[in-house]
């Protein structure tokens, strides 16, 4: 490991680079690697050295190095071509001048009138006044501003893409050798390690969590950054490429037995993974005398960078798809540590992640998920909620800062992330949590009550359940039953679909556990979000919209007859409900339920009594609701879908998480008909989308009428101490009046709740 002295070297201003003997290239990426590699190996280099290096290698006439050190200090700890004598006394904070402002952003700057430029800071020990350009390059590593590399130059220019591509190379390979040098050495370990950082965020399950950061995905220290041997890291990479390859390939069979349309999709993303154009930057970058995991590294942060500014989901996805390909590779090369065994306790902190991975996070114990790109209603919420883990969808900069190891809490009830946070602050949550256990007891007294309104409403409060061992909440929360059984679930975290014996036994145990009371078992809901590991929705540009859910039980019958079937086994003779999902038309209703019933006729013993129903998260079925209402036995409301189809507006996007709300005249509207309708028929009528579980949502539903609510195990308790407080008739014409001020679209939720509170009601 090569050893950094402070940088002390006296730089020849007198012979500007310009008159040098050997001048090379601009940018010659090539050869300023060479000499830092011979430099590195003497062992003996200094930070001065390097940055003689990087002046002449990139032809510029002079280069700072900027450490940074506690309180957002940025010192300068070595130059070239400008006062040595500046040396350890120049300081900027964080923010402050050009530097800072790299910093402080952790954007590049480039900038042709740098003196000029607004935010410049003119420190007069330097000798910097005859310099008119500068290229300034965050060093980061793992979250961490570890410093700040920039080069001058006298003459107005733009630093060409391909220097500011070497001065980023530089940067990152400057990143690992302070952070490997270690704090006594060079310098700190970076600013955001000391000052705590506050994101804010959505709540996706509410509670809170306190305990170490797990940054999954944040690269670990490289070993080898450079190498001679160019051939041998092409190898490697090619090497790597195949046995990513060969898991891909694994995962395949694993997980699709004769599933061709998933392998196709899998086939597809393997494509779209390892398209050749970023795979030749990577060994583009190698032959530039890269080590294979340096350039990957490099690629990958390029391509996270451009992902930042993609505004197109689909565009996204496809990156996305890259970057899990980069991962592969990185473990492959062995540049990435595969997933911890265990993360009891931990803060989870991630840019995406699926309802698989949550599940698997869940089992290595994880306490607590911070997620940049998600949404309330997409389904890692809903599980979380279900799993009762507290979850934030956080601001970006939250991955990008968090350091692994170091303490954070996790807010999801005020909606605030902290990394770092100050001892105060962790005392107060000690006692929000304390608090928080207090309510729980409180509300566990509710157990016991029946779920009847002031004026007199019998209410019915179901359980969403989706996990054998969400079960348990049946008699925690003396639920009237499972109004929506999810079965795709368990079908994600066993990474497939069992088979008829298994998911027999699993329904089975389901009824055993609900013990006579009612259980709606709705038919596997996959694809859009709920993807098996290693699937990919690659095929389809909107895959909410596209070929899922029953769509593909009806053009797969093999799969859905083979879950009919299991229901009918595991019933073993019980009352049996089975509802089927993303029903369009009464006609795809009525193919569903044919074969269920062709079904029923070959497996003993029938059920003593056998319902379908369907959920209504599709609007052309509000069109229908005569036809259907005169086939189906039962229906469910899924707000969560309904509400992406009805307003257009996909669920699963951070930025249209609050646009429309459920408490809106339009859908109230649509509720009270359906309401009606569904007396006049005859027919069941429960919601079991999120909302259902919201206090103040729940009660505009019991006011319209809607008495069965299906919702998570931790809102029933909740929702049921609002409810027996609640008297609907006195709520019913200032609804209707809100209903009538609201008719532009617009949410009705403040002014009801404001109505609620005035009433005592625990929204
Ligand atoms: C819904 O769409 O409201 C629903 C309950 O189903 P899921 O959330 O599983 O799509
Ligand atoms: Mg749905």
């Amino acid at each position: 490991m090569p050893h950094w002295r402070r940088g002390t070297q006296e730089a020849d201003i007198s012979s500007p680079p310009t008159r040098r003997r050997k001048k090379p290239k601009f940018g010659d990426t090539r050869q300023l690697f060479a000499a830092l590699r011979e430099n590195l190996a003497t062992g003996t280099a200094s930070l001065a050295d390097f940055a003689k290096l990087i002046a002449e290698g990139l032809v510029a006439n002079g280069a700072v190095i900027y450490i940074t050190r506690p309180g957002e200090i940025l010192e300068l700890a070595a130059t070239y071509g400008l006062n040595v004598s500046a040396v350890g006394r120049t300081k900027l904070r964080v923010g402050e001048g050009i530097v800072g402002l790299a910093a402080a952003s952790g954007d590049i700057q480039n900038l042709p009138d740098v003196q000029n430029h607004p935010r410049y800071v003119y420190r007069a020990e330097t000798g910097e006044e005859n310099m008119a350009s500068m290229l300034a390059v965050p060093v980061k590593r793992a979250g961490r501003t570890l410093g700040v590399i920039a080069v001058m130059s006298r003459e107005v220019r733009t630093y060409a893409p391909v220097e500011v591509e070497s001065l980023a190379t530089v940067a990152m390979l400057l990143a690992e050798i302070l952070s490997r040098a270690g704090a006594s050495d060079v310098g700190e370990e970076g600013f955001s390690e000391t000052l705590p950082r506050r994101y804010a965020g959505h709540v996706l399950s509410s509670g809170i969590a306190r305990g170490q950061v797990l940054a999954y995905g944040a690269a670990a220290p490289i070993a080898n950054l450079l190498t001679e041997d160019t051939e041998a890291e092409l190898k490697r990479l090619e090497d790597a490429v195949e046995e990513a390859n060969k898991t891909l390939d694994g995962l395949i069979t694993a997980n699709i037995p004769g599933g061709n349309a998933s392998r196709d999709v899998l086939d597809a993303y393997r494509m779209v993974a390892q398209s050749s154009g970023w795979l030749t930057q990577v060994r583009a970058a190698i032959s530039d005398g890269l080590t294979a995991e340096t350039a990957v590294d490099k690629i990958a942060r390029q391509l996270r960078e451009r992902m930042r500014r993609v505004a197109d989901p689909y565009l996204r996805e496809r990156l996305a798809d890259i970057e899990d390909m980069v991962n592969r590779l990185m473990v492959a090369l062995g540049g990435m540590a595969p997933k911890p065994e265990r993360a009891d306790g931990m803060v989870l902190i991630v840019r995406r992640l699926g309802p698989a991975d949550l599940l698997d996070w869940h089992t290595r114990g994880i306490a607590g998920i911070a997620i940049e790109e998600a949404s309330a209603s997409g389904h890692a919420a809903i599980l979380a909620r279900a799993l009762s883990i507290p979850a934030l969808q956080v601001e970006r900069g939250a991955v990008e800062a968090a350091v692994e190891g170091e303490l954070a809490l996790l807010d999801a009830e005020e909606g605030t992330l902290v990394l770092r946070p100050e001892p105060e602050v962790i005392q107060v949550y000690d006692h929000a949590l304390a608090a928080r256990n207090e309510r729980a007891a409180a509300l566990a007294n509710y157990r016991d009550v029946p779920a009847i309104t002031k004026d007199g409403t019998e209410m019915t409060l179901m359980l969403n359940v989706g996990l054998a061992l969400e079960l348990d909440q049946l008699d925690r929360t003396g639920a009237d039953g499972i109004g929506l059984y999810r079965t795709e679930i368990a079908a994600l975290a066993a990474g497939g679909i069992p088979d008829v014996a298994g998911q027999a036994a699993e329904y089975g145990k389901v009824m055993d556990r609900a013990n006579g009371r009612p259980v709606q078992f709705r038919t596997l809901d996959l694809g859009a979000d709920k993807l098996l590991p290693g699937e990919t929705a690659q095929t389809e540009e909107n895959p909410a919209m596209g070929w899922r859910s029953l769509r593909i039980g009806l053009d797969r019958p093999a799969i859905l007859r083979r879950q009919l079937r299991a229901l009918l086994l595991g019933a073993q003779g019980r009352p049996l409900k089975v509802m089927f999902p993303m029903v369009a038309t009464v006609e795809e209703f009525r193919a569903a339920r044919d074969l269920l019933e062709a079904e029923a006729g070959r497996i003993r013993p029938t059920p003593e009594r056998l319902e379908a129903g369907t959920m209504l998260e599709v609007p052309s079925l509000l069109f229908q609701l005569p036809g259907l209402l005169a086939e189906a036995d039962f229906i469910s409301v899924g707000t969560n879908d309904l509400m992406q189809f009805l307003f257009a507006a996909d669920r699963g996007t951070p930025e249209l998480a609050d646009r429309y709300d459920t408490l809106s005249a339009p859908v109230l509207e649509m509720l009270e008909k359906l309401v009606t309708y569904c007396q006049e028929a005859g027919i069941p009528l429960s919601v079991c989308g999120e909302a259902a579980g919201r206090p103040l949502d729940a009660l505009a539903f019991a006011a319209l009428g809607v008495t069965t609510l299906s919702m998570s195990g931790g809102a029933i308790l909740p929702v049921k101490a609002m409810l027996v407080e609640a008297d609907l008739n006195a709520l019913r014409p200032v609804l209707r009046e809100l209903r009538r001020a609201g008719a532009a679209g617009g949410s009705i939720r403040e002014p009801l709740a404001v109505w609620a509170r005035e009433h005592n009601l625990a929204i």
